[in-house]
């Protein structure tokens, strides 16, 4: 997977952030000694690597003109991931205020070379919020993607301080109801990191909040600061805790919550969606 990812000038979100649970995802759930046998899962940042807004929590690099879409990308993600052994992909990518559609065209795009190079693969696209475009949701979830995730990162009352202007609580939850009700069967999911700040009601109501639009999967992660620019960790929250949010997402009914502290949105995505939703 890495030789080809280089071959084809393909970002993985695994390599490029090094994060922790490249074991466990891409063995499919057998962890860093590779002996799993679940759902293998791997996640691949489309639309290029600088973004146009500027989160807060976020290191990623940012300008107003990115550099325009690889025209390529689409196919060669297809080609790559085809000629792995996943059968679960995550497709994600940064901010593209600079583009009409937000990138949502190209995205659409890239499930479609999936779904036909690859027919059994199971493919989750993690999206901006189309700065509250509906087309463009509506466009995307007609690509026979088969999980729709956007991540509304925090409780209500932090998303000025924690995300870019340009996004916001309501609007996260518009384009999760919008991407729920626009096709049917569609399964959707988001995310919300914790140890900034929040209290304990504020994660409740965000839960009720994104259960009121019909999300089906949550995850909880601790928040990390990746520099001292960015904004510092007020709370490292306990496994404990994570553990009775996970049990409390259930309880609101959730068809799954994945919740620790190094849970990122698509932590073991693959295996956890097989074995709640397909088994
Ligand atoms: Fe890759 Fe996401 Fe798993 Fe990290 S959590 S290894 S980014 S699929
Ligand atoms: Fe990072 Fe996404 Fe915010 Fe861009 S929109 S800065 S990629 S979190």
């Amino acid at each position: 997977m890495r030789e080809s990812l280089g071959e084809l000038k393909l970002n993985t979100v695994c390599v490029e952030a090094q994060c922790p649970n490249i074991g466990e995802c891409w063995n499919g759930g057998g962890g860093a000694g590779g002996e799993g046998d679940g759902i293998a899962t791997a996640t691949i940042m489309v639309l290029g690597d600088t973004c146009t807004r500027g989160c807060r929590f976020c290191a990623v690099k940012t300008s107003n003109k990115p550099l325009p879409p690889d025209p390529m990308e689409p196919l060669n993600t297809a080609l790559a991931v085809a000629s792995w052994g996943v059968d679960y992909v995550v497709l994600t990518s940064v901010d593209r205020d600079d583009l009409p559609d937000g990138g949502s065209g190209h995205f659409a795009q890239t499930v479609r070379a999936l779904k036909e190079l690859k027919p059994g693969i199971l493919v989750e696209c993690l999206t901006s919020d189309f700065r509250g475009d509906l087309e463009a949701v509506s466009s995307l979830a007609d690509s026979n993607l088969d999980v729709f995730a956007h991540d509304i990162e925090t409780v209500r009352s932090l998303q000025r301080i924690v995300r870019d202007p340009r996004a916001g609580y309501e609007q996260s939850l518009a384009v999760l109801k919008h991407a729920k009700i626009c096709k049917e069967g569609m399964i959707t999911k988001s995310s919300i990191m914790l140890g900034l700040g929040e209290t304990d009601e504020e994660v409740k109501q965000a839960m009720i909040d994104l259960r009121a639009v019909g999300v089906d999967i949550l995850t909880l992660g601790q928040y990390l600061q990746p520099t001292e620019k960015y904004l510092t960790v007020r709370e490292y929250v306990t496994p404990e805790k994570f553990q009775f949010w996970k049990e409390y997402g259930e309880s609101l009914g959730f068809c799954y919550v994945a919740s620790g502290p190094l849970v990122r949105s698509s932590y073991r995505a693959g295996e956890l969606f097989v074995e709640n939703l397909v088994r």
